[in-house]
């Protein structure tokens, strides 16, 4: 057994991120008098937060009529009918509440002459259930939304006496014997002390796993590392398959230009200069969803219609708008474009390709936040201890795919969420039961395990070769024969983290184990994507199967459930939540606006 001396604390609550969920929920249950705790592996505003550009949903209605019931719609019919439909009530609702929080929280969002929080319109936004024209309900702060929002809430956090452990990596979830969640063990990056963290309520706010591949819009800190570590508590991951290109990546570099581009009034063309979207989505056109746009643009590319030398990317024009609307309203991406393409995109077009930017799967909960273990006769049992919220969970609102600005409002409203269960559920005055000692063991010997790895593969070259095959073998477009390929270069490629080399022993600032058990986090998040995309015979929302055209609610409209061990996945499946959390009766939605159709934008 690997001997460590570590540092034990104690609180009601931990928080495994300092991201917008992350940071939502720390205030929340510190402003409840929760003792909190938030552990983060990088600053809390260098959190991938900090990168969203677009803005935030919320039917405010400050730009033209609007009702929760139509954002509601809008979800659901985004999420391709995957979604639980009492959690994307739950999402509509609060989120005006949840939007006017941050306003008075302090975050500075841009303003109407009339001084309202200004909206502009996103993809798969609209009104009157999908009949109206497209609707203004993305809230902004200019094009750093999350950057405004991110700083307000870390301050908010502060000033409520939340704790925070900065430049701490958490390494593995402690588990009872009976299958509660105790809390976590964590290395302190800076002085690489060992730290174990004694809580009642464990919440896994860590994001999402876009380093899985190999061209991605997020954060190189994104890889998954809450989902590698319910992998390893035995606890499953929920629809993994459903991964969201966004359309608009720059060609090269994958740094996102947002669909704020697209919703002031960008637009697509091929080689032959044409607006192709006009022709597959003759209502919506550029603002159709991004699964649907990101298909169209590889159909494009596919069909020998792309730009450039190779014909491998799509134009994004920007030059047709007012230069005062680019400063004023797209100051970043002005900036982005100009470093990251050497565009001027006053005058020229941007070179786009679909990139992977988002995660629709991730560890299955309720609409609290609550971590699910279902079962057969218990789809919806609950991990004691154990929420996750974010990028990282799947309450799940995105169904098999995400619209634009529903994120960010996911992270309020489920943070939010998880802090009024959380004071529900802990008890402040009771004292926190002792910890599986057998788990702690555990965790610091995989962590000395892989400290004093002396293998033959370095970290760098393998994770190159996992994010090659997912980029290869399970991006936009899938077939049975590229999908049963990948999962096999998948399991050989995961069956050599066996093999892994590290080549610093130290425990200060040692990058190389660091990268490493991010890789070990990311390797679970990457089989449970492949294999169950193998899985699934139909296509849905971003997973689009080319033998497999359509949607086939009878057979598949059911959430995948992906237990990881080693390099074995194993799947089984629950069911999609039906019912909404109020019906017509009680002025919620009718369930005939919901119904399943076809998804046409
Ligand atoms: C470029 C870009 C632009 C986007 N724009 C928008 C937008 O305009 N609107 C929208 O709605 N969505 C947008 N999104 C999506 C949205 O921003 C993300 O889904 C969301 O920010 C994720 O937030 P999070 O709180 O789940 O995690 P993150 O912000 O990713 O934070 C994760 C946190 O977990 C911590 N962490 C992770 N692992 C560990 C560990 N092992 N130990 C300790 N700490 C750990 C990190 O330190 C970090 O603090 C965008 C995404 C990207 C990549």
């Amino acid at each position: 057994m690997a001997a460590y001396d570590y540092e034990t604390h104690e609180y009601d609550c931990i928080v495994i991120g300092a991201g917008g969920s992350g940071l939502r929920a720390t205030l929340g249950m510190a402003e409840q008098g929760l003792r909190t705790a938030c552990i983060t592996k990088v600053f809390p505003t260098r959190s991938h937060t900090v990168a969203a550009q677009g803005g935030i949903a919320a039917s405010l209605g400050n730009m033209g009529p609007d009702h929760w019931q139509w954002h509601m719609y809008d979800t659901v019919k985004g999420s391709d009918w995957l979604g639980d439909t009492d959690a994307m009530e739950y999402l509509a609702r609060e989120a005006p509440k949840a939007v006017y929080e941050l306003e008075h929280y302090g975050v500075p969002f841009s303003r109407t002459e009339e001084g309202e929080i200004y909206q502009r319109p996103f993809g798969g936004h609209t009104t009157e259930f999908g009949e109206g024209p497209p609707v203004q309900r993305t809230c902004a702060a200019a094009d750093r939304t999350g950057h405004a929002i991110l700083h307000t809430l870390y301050g908010q956090s502060l000033k409520n006496n939340a704790e925070f452990y900065i430049e701490y990596f958490a390494t593995d979830l402690i588990m009872a014997e009976d299958g509660t969640c105790q809390g976590v063990v964590a290395w302190n990056l800076e002085d690489g002390t060992i730290h174990v963290f004694n809580a009642k309520m464990t919440v896994l706010a860590t994001g999402g796993y876009g380093r899985a591949y190999f061209s991605a819009t997020s954060a190189h800190t994104c890889t998954g590392d809450g989902g590698g570590m319910v992998a390893r508590a035995g606890l499953p991951l929920q629809d993994m398959e459903f991964v969201q290109f966004h359309p608009t990546g720059i060609y090269g570099s994958g740094c996102l230009i947002t669909e704020g581009a697209r919703g002031e009034g960008g637009y697509l063309t091929n080689s032959e200069g044409e607006r192709f979207m006009e022709r597959y989505a003759p209502t919506y056109k550029d603002l159709a969803s991004r699964d649907v746009v990101s298909r169209c643009m590889t159909m494009e590319i596919r069909d020998g219609r792309g730009v450039g030398t190779e014909g491998d990317h799509i134009h994004l024009h920007l030059n047709h708008l007012p230069p005062e609307t680019l400063a004023e309203r797209l100051p970043g991406i002005s900036e982005s474009a100009r470093i990251f393409a050497g565009v001027d995109l006053t005058r020229e077009p941007i070179p786009v390709i679909p990139t992977v930017h988002y995660n629709m799967g991730g560890v299955p909960t309720n609409y609290w936040g609550e971590a699910l273990n279902p079962t057969e006769d218990e789809p919806d049992r609950v991990t004691p201890g154990l929420m996750a919220v974010g990028e990282a969970g799947c309450a799940s609102v995105h169904g098999a795919n995400r619209l634009g600005s529903n994120s960010l409002i996911d992270l309020v409203v489920f943070g939010r969420a998880a802090a009024i269960r959380a004071a529900e559920v802990v008890d402040p005055k009771t004292s926190n039961p002792p910890l599986n000692q057998a788990s702690v063991d555990a965790a610091l010997d995989r962590f000395d395990r892989f400290r004093h790895a002396d293998g033959a593969v370095p970290t760098a070259d393998l994770r190159l070769e996992m994010q090659k095959t997912m980029q290869d073998d399970a991006a936009v477009f899938r077939t049975d024969k590229t999908l049963g390929e990948g999962v096999k270069k998948m399991e050989a490629v995961a069956a050599k983290m066996a093999d892994i080399k590290v080549t610093d022993r130290s425990l200060v600032w040692n990058s190389d184990l660091m990268e490493t058990l991010e890789l070990d986090n990311l390797m679970p998040n990457a089989l449970a994507t492949i294999v169950a995309a193998e899985a699934r015979k139909e296509s849905r929302g971003a997973h689009a199967h080319e033998d497999y055209p359509d949607r086939d609610d009878d057979n598949w409209r059911k959430h995948t459930l992906a237990s990881v061990e080693d390099t074995e996945v194993t799947l089984s499946y629950r069911p999609v939540h039906l019912e909404p959390l109020t019906d017509e009766s009680e002025g919620g939605i009718e369930m005939k606006k919901i119904a399943p159709k076809a998804r046409v934008y």
